[in-house]
């Protein structure tokens, strides 16, 4: 069985060829600048490592879908004989709502549940609507199923999801924690069960999904209890150029002493602040560890205080569950930045989170990190949130 996953944005589209049968990973690909001039499509043919890229005009996401499936049945690229070997293709969809606990077949009544969710990801979700209708389009037999981003956090009790507002805006608007990066939490919560070799119902683990957005969940017995973001993925952890949490009371003075529009302080809260906004160097970990490396003060605030965010959590999560036997670290700063994952634990040897100082000089590879005194484990495990849209598709078409 093949199945075609596709995560797409408003202007680009990622996608990927899994062989289910294999559990192997034929080829992926990105169509950048869709509708934009300059358009193109890199493709990786994955099984014999060449890359090809073609720069055509896509002036839609169903010219990015006919240009991905002609580069999977190209000649010289390509990884299938025809369009008709894809069994089926799941899309990441980035807000549920609490229509979508789990992923589903999409069929007509889904695409109208779907559309109901896009005021809660005005950015995202219509986006991942045209990707599905563009699929629709060029493979009507074949069927296709939405993973959602907000879906494994749908387990949060009440009081977890619930704001202190008055409770008319959650019946009104949804206002509520949602969660993000479900996808994620979940493989890797899968994961860290399997290398401990327990089944998942025993264990209470706290992943941390830290890459240019962050977040932090508690998942106990398999079931998420909380998460780090909230209505939107602005909440938390300090990110990349996110805020993550802060008085809310700090946006109306902003807005009144600066002159702010609501649009205006919006993108400053999401687009220029966060770990680049603080250290004025960079949102990414490698620029600020070399600046922070270099004496850079500001950059090595940045640092601190994107660490100390994921420590409190780490502990607020633990006294959540009550307990914890698994701390994970997974994307692109969890599984590769040694000194932030080393600082985030500094100093939590009282609840028995140790790391061994060699075991965790690695990157991008699964690791029990843990020293051998500590009483709760510390693994590092790269994401696959594909592999886990795949595996969903997989199980809901067999059904
Ligand atoms: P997203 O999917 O949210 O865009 P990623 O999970 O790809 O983000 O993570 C991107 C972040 O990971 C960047 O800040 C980048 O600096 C960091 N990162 C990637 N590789 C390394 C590395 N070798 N060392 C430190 N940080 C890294």
């Amino acid at each position: 069985m093949k199945i075609l996953v596709i995560n797409a944005g408003s202007s680009s589209l990622k996608y990927q060829l899994i062989d289910m049968d294999a559990m192997e990973l034929l080829a992926k690909g990105l169509c950048e600048r869709i509708g934009i001039e300059g358009s193109k499509l890199t493709h990786k043919n994955v099984t014999k490592g060449i890359e090809k890229v073609f720069e055509q005009h896509m002036k839609d996401h169903s010219d990015a879908i006919s240009m991905v499936i002609d580069a999977l049945v190209c000649e010289e690229c390509g990884v299938i004989k025809s369009m008709s070997e894809i069994d089926a293709v799941g899309h990441r969809v980035v807000h549920g709502s609490e229509t979508f606990a789990n992923s589903t077949i999409i069929d007509e009544k889904v695409m109208g549940a779907l559309e109901e969710c896009s005021p809660l990801a005005p950015l995202h979700n219509p986006a991942n609507l045209i990707g599905i209708e563009a699929c629709q389009k060029l493979m009507p037999n074949v069927p296709q199923v939405g993973v959602f981003d907000t879906a494994f956090h749908q387990t949060m009790p009440k009081k977890a999801f619930m704001y202190a507002l008055p409770y008319e805006y959650y019946e009104k608007y949804k206002i509520r924690k949602f969660g993000f990066h479900g996808t994620s939490h979940r493989f890797v919560s899968a994961e860290a069960a399997k290398m401990l070799g327990k089944p998942i119902e025993d264990l209470k683990i706290i992943t941390c999904h830290l890459g240019n957005g962050s977040s932090v969940s508690a998942v106990n017995g398999g079931k998420c209890v909380d998460t780090s973001m909230g209505f939107t993925p602005l909440d938390g952890v300090v990110m990349g150029t996110r805020t993550g949490f802060m008085d809310p009371a700090v946006v109306t003075f902003i807005m009144e002493n600066e002159g702010m529009s609501a649009k205006e302080v919006d993108a400053l809260m999401n687009k220029k602040s966060g770990v680049f906004g603080v250290s004025g160097v960079s949102s990414d970990f490698r620029d600020l560890g070399k600046a922070a490396d270099e004496g850079n003060e500001r950059a090595k605030l940045a640092i601190d205080m994107f660490c100390y965010s994921v420590t409190k959590l780490i502990g607020s999560y633990a006294a959540a569950m009550g307990g914890v036997d698994a701390v994970v670290f997974t994307a692109g700063v969890g599984e590769n930045d040694a000194f932030c994952r080393a600082k985030i634990v500094e100093g939590l040897e009282f609840m028995g989170i140790k790391i061994d100082k060699d075991a965790n000089n690695i990157r991008g590879i699964a690791k029990d990190i843990s020293s051998a005194d500590a009483t709760v484990k510390t693994l590092v495990i790269p994401t696959n949130e594909e592999l886990m849209i795949a595996l969903d598709t997989k199980d809901l078409i067999s059904k």
